[in-house]
């Protein structure tokens, strides 16, 4: 998405169901990144991790590295993501997405921190 754009609900019984999908979300991000750490604890459980010629080390350490790698790429998705506002947490506002970023703040975080960088003469950083 490229440019700036506010998605604005307002019908209440929508904006439950908006609310209550975030939430839903929010849980789904959490158990999956719960389980991605398991994974990579059982990992290091491992006997013979520490083996001498270190075979066991490198593979599993393969290992461990293509989970942090899912566990950025899973941040990365959630803190991008529409569910929530990254200032306030709050994750049921409408929201205006900031194509510099490239993140969703509600309105008024978005609005606030707009007139912020109009004061410091950064006014691109938040069209
Ligand atoms: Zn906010």
């Amino acid at each position: 998405m490229k440019k700036k754009r506010t998605i604005t609900i307002r019908d209440p019984r929508l904006r439950k169901v908006r609310n209550g999908l975030r939430n839903l979300l929010m849980l789904a991000e959490a158990a999956e990144e719960k389980r991605i750490l398991n994974k990579k604890q059982k990992l290091y459980n491992v006997d013979g991790f520490w083996d001498e010629d270190h075979i066991n080390y490198k593979k599993l350490n393969r290992e461990a590295r293509k989970l942090n790698s899912q566990l950025n790429s899973l941040s990365y998705a959630y803190n991008a993501s529409i569910i929530f506002c990254p200032v306030c947490r709050e994750i049921d506002k409408d929201m205006t997405y900031n194509p510099v970023s490239n993140k969703w703040f509600c309105i008024e975080c978005y609005n606030f921190n707009q007139d912020f960088e109009i004061r410091q003469g950064r006014p691109e950083l938040y069209p």
